[in-house]
């Protein structure tokens, strides 16, 4: 791998420091070996040099809540009519997508085959660090239930292709579908504990499992040395998941005080996903939206900011998920342009990528950058500060490298 020198930048570490003008960064075996004011950090020929003069540097982003594999409408894995090779590509043309829009590192939220992961490791697909979730396990009926009333064939899915949400009741069944997901790759469980938005048979404040049944996942995800993230739009389910010891809540639309405390003293994390429900809410139709998820949709768009400030001042870390679902998953960064409405431009970019990484368990891998942490870097045309809507188009990234390997040169 060649050596690379990104030279006279603003950067923006992702630790919350102010930008610094007049920077460079050199890059060696893939990871960040020296970074400086331009004069002192070294010259070409030494390195491949990119001059980016009128650039940010910032590092990779990151979203704690893709869905790679629901490229079909509804948040089903796949269309009736598609078949597995068109499902396949689709979910690679998503994976494809994000990497290309300056995303270095994401968590898969549930529905992508752990397999799609190992095959980005391999070299064989081009895309984002995967932390796969696999099947999302869900209590029948519940949010990952996605049969019709009188549908009772079971959600069936193909180890190594597809990875559609199980299906389980009771402690031990929880527990042996946590057991299979680790098994099969996933990096951390994911649990449905509220009703949701797009799923016909619940109600957004029914709890998904019970206390006893949230747990049994989590001791199986303690075991393997991770985590429980779960799907909750309610004080009540987030408390549930709290006291099961779950860490990441994602959505956490309507969180209230006593409950963002909680989170705040447990050092959990809040994952609010601010894009999806603006989509939804903006082209209802083409997103497959009924009249029923209309109304859950707008009781949650009206409440998921204020519940993000909520967070912030109860000092919960906020993560940052987009959430976006179907066929060629693209804007991925208007996630931060929402996201800096309520917490400033630093705030946005800071939770999209340092505060991602410590809920990954990989903040002494990615998302500052720093010396000796993975060359996961992305430059921006212009100042993302003064104009965050700059993250909104991917057009504005001309250059992506990950691990050191330039992925996207545009410039
Ligand atoms: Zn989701």
């Amino acid at each position: 791998m060649t050596d690379l020198l990104l030279q006279n930048v603003t950067l923006i570490d992702g630790a919350g420091s102010d930008p610094q003008s007049g920077m460079s960064v050199l890059v060696k075996d893939g990871a960040i070996a020296h970074v400086g004011p331009a004069s002192e950090v070294g010259q070409p020929p030494v390195a491949d040099a990119i001059d980016l003069t009128g650039h940010t540097l910032m590092p990779g982003l990151t979203d704690a809540h893709v869905h790679f594999g629901l490229v079909g409408v509804n948040a089903g894995s796949y269309d009736d009519d598609d078949n597995l090779v068109t499902y396949t590509l689709g979910a690679i043309d998503n994976i494809n997508i994000a990497l290309q829009e300056g995303f270095t590192t994401v968590r898969d939220a549930g529905g992508l085959d752990p397999a799609f992961s190992r095959a980005v490791e391999q070299g064989l697909i081009s895309g984002p660090r995967i932390l796969p979730s696999g099947s999302p396990l869900s209590q029948t009926g519940g949010h990952g239930d996605h049969r019709g009333r009188y549908d009772n064939s079971p959600q069936v899915s193909i180890p190594g292709v597809l990875a559609a949400t199980a299906l389980v009741d009771g402690v031990d069944s929880v527990r042996a579908a946590a057991r299979q997901q680790l098994r099969l790759g996933a990096t951390q469980i994911k649990v449905m504990a509220s009703g949701g938005v797009m799923s016909q048979m619940d109600k957004l404040d029914s709890l998904g499992f019970s206390v006893a049944e949230l747990r049994a996942a989590v001791d199986e995800a303690r075991a393997a040395g991770t985590y429980v993230l779960a799907h909750c739009h309610t004080s009540p389910s987030m408390n549930n998941a709290l006291d099961a010891g779950v860490r990441s809540l994602e959505h956490a639309s309507i969180l209230d005080e006593p409950t963002a405390a909680r989170v705040a003293e447990l050092g959990a994390f809040v994952v609010p996903t601010l894009l999806v429900i603006e989509r939804l809410a903006e082209s209802p139709e083409a997103e497959g939206v009924s009249h029923y998820s209309a109304m859950k949709l707008e009781q949650v768009r009206g409440l998921m900011p204020d519940s993000v400030r909520t967070a912030r001042e109860a000092g919960a870390a906020i993560g940052s998920g987009s959430d976006i679902l179907g066929e060629r998953q693209s804007g991925r960064g208007g996630e931060l342009v929402h996201k800096a409405r309520l917490l400033g431009p630093m705030g946005a970019i800071v939770s999209a990528t340092s505060t991602n990484a410590r809920l990954f368990n990989l903040e002494d891998r990615v998302g500052v950058i720093r010396e000796g942490y993975e060359a996961d870097l992305i430059a921006v045309a212009g100042d993302p500060i003064v104009d965050i809507e700059l993250l909104g188009d991917a057009a504005n990234v001309p250059l992506v490298v990950k691990g050191g390997q330039v992925v996207k040169n545009a410039l």
